[in-house]
């Protein structure tokens, strides 16, 4: 596993040098609306720490970071009004899970019927 690159962009929202749109914050997670959207309602969480992915955060973040960030994402969801309909969460991983920002993220994607798991 490489490295996590203090540089990327989503350290950078963290540490407040990048504005974004804000959904939800507290102490384990910021949520904030995804710049390219690909759903009417398009969110991602991400937690407070430096962790590079989902396996990097289940590794090394402690029971109560784990708690805190999923604990983020049902009162996200709760906010959005998403339970009733149903939403997606998406964790691109690595290489040939497309992932382009090296800091762990859930994409919330819902708001439409979000289609077939892949095309
Ligand atoms: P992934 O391919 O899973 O790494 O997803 C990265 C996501 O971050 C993409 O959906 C981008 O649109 C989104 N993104 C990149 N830069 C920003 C930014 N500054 N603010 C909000 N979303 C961003």
């Amino acid at each position: 596993m490489h490295a996590y690159d203090d540089q990327n962009i989503f350290a950078k929202i963290l540490r407040g040098e990048i504005p974004n749109d804000t959904v939800y914050e507290d102490d384990y997670a910021l949520a904030f609306n995804d710049i390219s959207p690909q759903a009417p309602v398009h969110v991602l969480v991400i937690p407070k720490g430096a962790y590079l992915s989902i396996d990097d955060f289940g590794e090394r973040a402690s029971a109560v970071e784990v708690h805190g960030f999923y604990a983020a994402i049902s009162k996200i969801v709760d906010q959005l009004n998403l339970g009733e309909k149903g939403f997606r969460v998406i964790a691109n991983t690595g290489h040939d899970g497309g992932q382009e920002v090296p800091h762990y993220h859930a994409h919330i994607l819902g708001g439409r019927v979000i289609g077939p798991m892949v095309s």
